[in-house]
């Protein structure tokens, strides 16, 4: 399989929810937003099973860094925005990734298994900005989009006695989706991101930004600054990613409905510290020409 094509998937984690001093509203402000995943035909312990079963190939395929200055920022970083998220579960796994690639890029897989790519760190002006990144593969993840398209087409080309069947027995994840047959497999997991998917990733992103103490407009405008200022370097991104019209609009309509302006913090002397550790690095790989983000 293609790992590069893996890069299509967004998905995120945490355990404790803190129990945070929430103000009432704000609870009222999912229901509002409407922060609820999809129709589904795998369970949140499935997702675990499929996303870690593809983050070894991932693993396997792609040039990961290993620097662990860079792992530790990058996970406490993910965590702590995770334990924000809306819909978590316990069983997710909440594991972040720095793909030593030039693109800017960022991909979830199904339970938690998030990557991201050094040049998006590079390209981000402050920590809110990488946050709002990681913020909103986290909705992809919590929103199960990977298994709720994966549902929907397998759903198309099995009645759902069958399907349910085998996702019910207890073989690998993938195989049982791989028995689906048709030649579909992973690629069930690999269907690009629909606008109404990015629309929720962005809303539950933004909301995690705000419950975490960030700017909430840091992620569309990191977003609107890689269409503007590197579409070179991302159309991957923009692809896996699209802008699902009018983001920056969006989020500047959502944001009052989360609760009053506070004072957002925007960066920190860790994440320039670290951007600047990685900028400092060897030069990323050319990409192998079969790797190279040739996607429909
Ligand atoms: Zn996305």
């Amino acid at each position: 399989m293609n790992a590069s094509r893996l890069a299509v998937r967004c998905g995120l984690v945490a355990t404790a929810v803190l129990a945070w001093l929430q103000p009432a509203h704000l609870g009222d402000a999912v229901e509002r937003l409407s922060f609820k995943p999809g129709f589904n035909l795998f369970s949140p312990a499935q997702d675990v099973q499929v996303g870690k079963e593809n983050a070894a190939q991932v693993d396997k395929q792609l040039p990961i860094l290993r620097d662990p200055q860079l792992n530790r920022y990058v996970n406490d970083l993910g965590r702590r925005l995770a334990s924000f998220a809306p819909n978590n579960r316990s069983e997710y796994v909440w594991q972040f990734k720095v793909v030593n690639s030039r693109d800017i890029n960022a991909f979830a897989l199904p339970g938690g298994y998030i990557y991201v790519n050094r040049a998006t760190i590079e390209a981000a002006a402050n920590e809110a900005q990488l946050a709002g990144v990681m913020a909103h593969e986290s909705g992809h993840v919590v929103m199960r989009h990977g298994t709720h398209q994966a549902s929907q087409a397998m759903l198309a080309r099995a009645p759902l006695a069958i399907v349910s069947g085998i996702l019910g027995q207890s073989s690998s994840a993938v195989s049982q989706i791989a028995q689906l047959g048709g030649g579909l497999g992973l690629n069930l997991l690999l269907l690009r991101n629909s606008r109404a998917m990015e629309s929720q990733a962005d809303e539950v992103g933004t909301y995690i930004l705000y419950q975490a103490g960030y700017d909430p407009h840091a992620m569309a405008q990191f977003f609107e600054t890689v269409e503007k200022k590197y579409p070179s370097q991302a159309p991957q991104f923009l692809s896996d990613h699209p802008n699902p019209g009018n983001r920056i609009k969006a989020v500047d309509a959502e944001i009052p409905e989360l609760g009053p302006t506070k004072n957002w913090k925007t960066d920190s002397p860790e994440f320039q510290s670290i951007k600047q550790r990685v900028l400092a690095m060897p030069p990323a790989p050319q990409p192998r020409p079969q790797s190279q983000p040739g996607r429909q």
